[in-house]
């Protein structure tokens, strides 16, 4: 039996998932590992100026989330919850990285001496 057919509601709209896949898109891990984690960044996150687009006028921010809170407790309710807690997890492992990228397909800067060849 073939596929039974929808109601016309996505009209020639193939990929109906992507505006919740981009409304809720945050920054990636990379980004969050090697750019806002570093001190100085982090300071700036964390002391937002007022934003009224934000939740929280952006004064609510957790830096491994990159996400706004809109009040002191649900940021500190966030720090304790398991979703915070993965995440951190997911932090610790080091960042993709081009070098690495490279060094996979074989471009990067191979340090180590020739061998030898055998007579
Ligand atoms: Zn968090």
């Amino acid at each position: 039996m073939g596929r039974l057919r929808r109601s016309r509601t996505h009209h020639a709209r193939r990929d109906v998932h992507r505006g919740s896949r981009t409304r809720v898109r945050t920054r990636d891990l990379d980004q969050i590992q090697l750019i806002d984690l570093d001190p100085k960044n982090r300071a700036a996150l964390e002391a937002q100026p007022l934003d009224f687009e934000a939740p929280g006028l952006a004064q609510h921010y957790c830096v491994e989330c990159a996400k706004h809170y809109e009040t002191d407790v649900a940021l500190r309710s966030h720090w304790r919850s398991k979703v915070h807690r993965r995440r951190m997890k997911d932090l610790k492992v080091p960042a993709y990285t081009i070098e690495e990228s490279e060094r996979a397909a074989g471009l990067g800067r191979d340090t180590r001496r020739a061998v030898a060849p055998i007579a």
